[in-house]
């Protein structure tokens, strides 16, 4: 189509001259409304870029907008999209429906709902944060959670940070700064590459003592490690691979009756911070807090955010004589743990007084051990819904509740996935790729795996209320088939 001559009888040229001035538009009351949120300056700039995007559907399109009322109305409602994606988080929640509870991407662990009641009380409040309520004088803010840990994991004394890498961090500074520390070859961990237990261990300016290979440490290894330069000896749980095959481990029995012997503290990095016990679920066996500690380990430390299912947070448990020197290290203030995520500790650590409640009400314990009948229920309702919701291009759909696994993520239960049922979508015309991807830029956001040229949504990480959601973000991802 030829475009009509820019000349100064067009009426292209007529419409362009009666574009209204900036002034005008911001005069509108739709705009005048929003100066409250939102400064002039920024206001002016949106009107500006507003009457540029008309100018240019002008000239390609001189009919577009009959009268000048049109212009304005479109121009405010230009304004007020620009308005809004401003206005929009950059944090925001996604649906996660790839079935890895732990996902570090997606934030870890989906707090319970005292977790969240707790938070939202503790945000909009004052609160005893660091007051003895009944003397009136200065408090730990350590006070809340204390108690609840030696009851759930038997230890002595316990101590919260802001996550387990600062634990570690705070826990090596104390006791073995300028000093030596015994690590087998098999554990220096990496976790989600910004934790190397060898780099932590140089921060905390203790050093490291390797010892064994990377298969087998035994403990006459770390015997012959000992020197009188000796502060401790480590144990790290390697939650996120596994050494199989010809191996050899040094339990912590073993390192204990050794630290007895040689009169050092033996502590175990233990990552996940399982509570509870999950293998008659079918889990992979994984340590216990609770086994470590009565193993006598005299500090085990934790995340808050991992198996344990509540916010992040770095859990040190032990003798007191450990970890009351911590209290005083100077590092703590840099690491200390803030209300909000003391809240949500506080919230979940009760639920683990009644480990019936804590599975029902702790989601990762849930979403962990939902029985398969359940998953597969799930993924025949998500099936239906997307059956009902997308009408009219169900001939280019193929839907089907299919047997899947998937890990628990998060560096944890890292050799075995666990069996679910998934929703698997395959769109005549749309690859399953590119679908993911168009669901990922949903709002909210949805997240999904895709497998042999197939959309996999995995319920076990979906909760009924997010299901319309999900449906709805898939159906419009069908919608434009670019
Ligand atoms: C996950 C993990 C850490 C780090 O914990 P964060 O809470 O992520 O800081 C440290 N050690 C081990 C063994 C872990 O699995």
């Amino acid at each position: 189509m030829k475009r009509p001559l820019p000349d100064n009888k067009s009426p292209i040229n007529d419409k362009l001259r009666s574009l209204p001035a900036v002034d005008a538009i911001l005069r509108e009351p739709g705009v005048a409304g929003m100066m409250a949120q939102v400064p002039r300056r920024l206001l002016v700039e949106m009107a500006r870029e507003a009457l540029e995007v008309i100018r240019e559907r002008i000239s390609s399109e001189p009919d577009r907008y009959p009268d000048r009322q049109d212009i304005v109305a479109e121009a405010v409602e230009l304004i007020r999209q620009k308005v809004v994606e401003k206005g929009e988080r950059s944090l925001k929640p996604v649906i996660n429906a790839t079935g890895v509870v732990l996902h570090t991407n997606l934030g870890r662990a989906r707090l319970s709902e005292s977790a969240r009641y707790a938070v939202m009380e503790a945000a909009g409040s004052y609160t005893n944060l660091e007051l003895d309520l009944s003397s009136g004088t200065r408090g730990s803010r350590y006070q809340h959670v204390v108690k609840l840990l030696t009851m759930i994991t038997g230890a002595e004394d316990g101590l919260v940070v802001n996550n387990n890498a600062a634990a570690v961090l705070v826990a090596l500074s104390t006791l073995a700064k300028g000093r030596e520390v015994i690590v087998s070859r098999g554990q220096l961990v990496e976790i989600g590459g910004s934790f190397r237990v060898p780099e932590v261990m140089q921060q905390s300016g203790a050093q490291l003592i390797e010892v064994g290979t990377t298969n087998k440490t035994y403990l006459r290894d770390y015997e012959q490690a000992v020197t009188e330069h000796t502060a401790l000896l480590l144990k790290v749980h390697t939650s996120n691979y596994r050494i199989i095959g010809f191996t050899h481990e040094t339990s912590i029995d073993e390192l204990v009756a050794l630290g007895e012997r040689r009169g050092l503290p033996v502590m175990e990095d233990l990552g996940s911070g399982l509570l509870l016990n999950l293998q008659p679920w079918g889990l992979p066996e994984e340590p216990l807090v609770r086994d470590s500690v009565s193993a006598g380990a005299d500090v085990v430390v934790f995340s808050g955010d991992k198996l344990l299912g509540g916010p992040q947070a770095g859990i040190i448990v032990g003798r007191r004589e450990y970890i009351e020197p911590m209290k005083k290290n100077p590092l703590l203030r840099a690491l200390r743990i803030d209300k909000l995520t003391l809240a949500a500790l506080e919230a979940t650590l009760r639920e683990y007084l009644d480990p019936q409640q804590a599975l029902e009400n702790i989601p990762t314990l849930r979403m962990l051990t939902l029985p398969p009948e359940e998953l597969r229920q799930r993924a025949e309702t998500i099936g239906s819904h997307i059956r009902q919701g997308i009408e009219g291009v169900d001939d280019k759909l193929e839907i089907a509740v299919v047997p899947e696994s998937s890990p628990v993520g998060g560096g944890a239960m890292p050799a075995r996935e666990i069996p679910t049922f998934v929703v698997a979508i395959r769109h005549a015309a749309i690859p399953a790729m590119e679908l993911a991807e168009t669901l990922r830029r949903q709002n909210p956001p949805v997240l999904a795996r895709v497998k042999e040229e197939r959309l996999m949504l995995d319920p076990r990480t979906v909760s009924l209320e997010e299901i319309p959601r999900l449906v709805a973000a898939l159906r419009r991802s069908m919608d434009k088939p670019n």
